[in-house]
């Protein structure tokens, strides 16, 4: 049966269209119709049908241009093309599958044929969706950290850059925050590495669930070493996020069985604003910044933040 599966069927013979409707129909299939291969088009472009049968001989756009239509251009999946025509020989077969269809029937078609050659449609579909779902999955885990669920360097590597060009694009500040766990290594020692890798989990978690939804992000950058990027954020509202941050794991333990494991960390800020100065800096120098901030934290005695503001002369 159809499975709800949407066909677009392009005929402009009205009854001839309206036959077709109510057998696909009885299958299961939600169906739409238009007039001619223009219609047809518009239609694709607006809504997503996977399979579309066409005729050939229309007014405005036929069925041979409606399919070489569709081929040149990009839709959110394949769309299964049957062609169904009274066009009989065997040129006309050839031009109609070179010009992408998938499929080739002639009128007037046998139900049970047509049917057999949706199934064919039905399992390319299937075929195309999960190949779809897996390359997203895969496209996923090449931008995630396994442990953290965070995204990885190679993630911060494609996306920084283009953070700082939309920064001086708009004329925006870009903060970071580079925060590393204190004493983490006694971690290990006291627990194990498997609660130390839980202790890493959870304190990501936490940082995600506290920051911008759908603003910032977090990348593990290290060990036990995470970076933060605020798109469109000054020093003094990146200083405060990172001190929530920094106050929030000092006085939230995580848990682990009966075990209440206390963690600080330590935070380096640094922002750079979109001035002519500003627009010199790199990538490596903003994270540097953060990362001399962040160690400066550490010599100071751990569980502290210290900022610095890029692209300011001193008297601004
Ligand atoms: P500091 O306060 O100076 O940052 O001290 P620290 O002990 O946190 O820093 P150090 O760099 O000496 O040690 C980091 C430790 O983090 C050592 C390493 O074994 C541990 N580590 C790194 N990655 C992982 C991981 O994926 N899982 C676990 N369990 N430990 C990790
Ligand atoms: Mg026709
Ligand atoms: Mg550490
Ligand atoms: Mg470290």
């Amino acid at each position: 049966m159809g499975e709800g599966i949407d066909i677009l069927i392009v005929e402009d013979s009205p009854t001839q269209a309206l036959k077709l409707q109510l057998l696909l129909e009885q299958q299961g299939y939600r169906v739409r119709v238009a007039i001619n291969g223009k219609q047809g088009l518009d239609m694709l472009q607006k809504g997503f049908y996977p399979v579309v049968i066409t005729d050939w001989v229309m007014p405005e756009m036929d069925g041979f241009q409606f399919c070489q239509a569709v081929r040149s251009q990009e839709f959110p999946g394949y769309v299964y093309l049957i062609l169904l025509t009274a066009k009989d020989t065997r040129t006309d077969i050839v031009a109609g599958l070179e010009a992408g269809a998938d499929d080739y029937l002639i009128k007037p078609v046998d139900s049970a044929e047509l049917i057999a050659r949706l199934n064919t449609a039905k399992r390319i579909i299937r075929l195309e969706h999960s190949l779809r779902k897996r390359n997203e999955e895969i496209a996923l885990l090449s931008i995630t950290d396994p442990l953290t669920r965070t995204y990885n360097r190679r993630y911060l590597n494609e996306q920084l850059p283009k953070a700082l060009n939309h920064t001086f694009r708009h004329s925006r500040p870009l903060s970071i925050a580079i925060c590393d766990i204190d004493h983490f290594k006694s971690i290990n020692d006291c627990y194990g590495h498997q609660i130390g890798d839980h202790v890493l989990r959870e304190f990501a978690g936490g940082i995600r669930n506290v920051i911008r939804e759908g603003a910032d992000w977090v990348v593990r950058y290290g060990g036990e070493e995470f970076l933060i990027v605020l798109p469109e954020t000054d020093l003094i509202g990146a200083h405060r996020a990172a001190e929530r941050y920094r106050l929030l794991t000092a006085d939230t333990p995580i848990l682990h069985e009966d075990k209440k494991i206390k963690i600080t960390a330590s935070f380096g800020v640094a922002c750079v604003y979109p001035t002519e100065e500003g627009r010199k800096v790199t990538v490596e120098a903003l994270i540097s910044a953060a990362d001399q901030c962040m160690y400066r934290a550490k010599q100071e005695g751990r569980n502290r933040s210290f900022t610095v503001a890029l692209g300011l002369k001193s008297e601004e």
